[in-house]
């Protein structure tokens, strides 16, 4: 997969590019990775990238035509359009489902504004509007890391473990088991005593009981759209009985 950014800070990008997880995808071509500075697509010499906004009022607006002209080059060069995603607090809210369904794309092109935004008449080039949640960043580079970041992982090589996957948080509307290590007691702390047993049937019963635990208490609205499997219920009656009998 190759994944784009159109920016004015490309080296914003090295967070992702140097480190952890995706930094390895990149290395191993698993993931293509470019951040595109906007400024190459200007033409005056100060290469301007915004203006003030038609109409009056505060704050300036990033130009558009810089935008279109890098927007073409890359069409050009790829041969392709790629998926173009414009990061804006505007657009439909992110989340692990999205990031599932954009991983199957070839190519997409994040398009990062700063200041008040970009000139609307981006809209034309635009696939998807995405927002990382009911808040102002103050530009969009951190905004399409969290969302590559996110899109990585369900490529396929990229997180060695698919299982790890798979048992995420969200992947089935449900959240995560809870996790532990060594050591087997700190501070009078013990780890859960199934985990130790070397069980599989009854520590995977466990930890779905624990993830729909976790998801009826935090998360109600993920906990009543989950499908229920055969396993889900019998951890869930699991979980019942405990409640029940008062014993957690
Ligand atoms: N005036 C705009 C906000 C501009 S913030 C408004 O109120 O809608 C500047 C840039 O930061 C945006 O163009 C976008 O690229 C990015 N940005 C800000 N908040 C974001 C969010 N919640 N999700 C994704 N991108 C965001």
């Amino acid at each position: 997969m190759k994944i784009s950014v159109l920016t004015i800070f490309p080296k914003m990008f090295s967070v992702i590019t140097d480190w952890g997880v995706i930094s390895r995808a990149i290395k191993e071509g698993k993931i293509v990775f470019e951040a595109i500075d906007l400024r190459d697509f200007t033409t005056d010499k100060h290469r301007t990238t915004d203006d003030y906004p038609y109409g009056g009022g505060s704050g300036l607006v990033m130009k558009v035509d810089p935008f279109f002209k890098a927007y073409d080059h890359i069409v050009e060069v790829n041969e392709a359009k790629p998926y173009v995603v414009l990061t804006s607090p505007q657009g439909r809210v992110f989340n692990n489902n999205i990031a599932k369904e954009l991983s199957t794309h070839d190519h997409i092109l994040f398009l990062c504004g700063r200041y008040e935004g970009i000139d609307e008449r981006i809209t034309t080039i635009v696939d998807d509007e995405l927002s990382i949640g009911d808040f102002v960043l103050s530009g969009g580079e951190l905004a399409a890391m969290v969302m590559i970041e996110a899109i990585s992982r369900f490529i396929p090589g990229v997180v060695g473990d698919t299982d790890s996957v798979v048992n995420d948080s969200f992947y089935n509307d449900l959240l995560d088991y809870p996790h532990y290590t060594r050591p087997r007691t700190i501070r009078g702390l013990d780890v859960p005593e199934v985990l130790l047993s070397g069980d599989h049937e009854r520590i995977e019963l466990y930890r779905k009981k624990e993830s729909l635990r976790r998801t009826m208490e935090r998360r109600p609205d993920l906990f009543l759209k989950h499908e229920f499997d055969e396993m889900d219920k019998k951890a869930l009656l699991l979980l019942f009985k405990e409640l029940m009998s008062g014993v957690e």
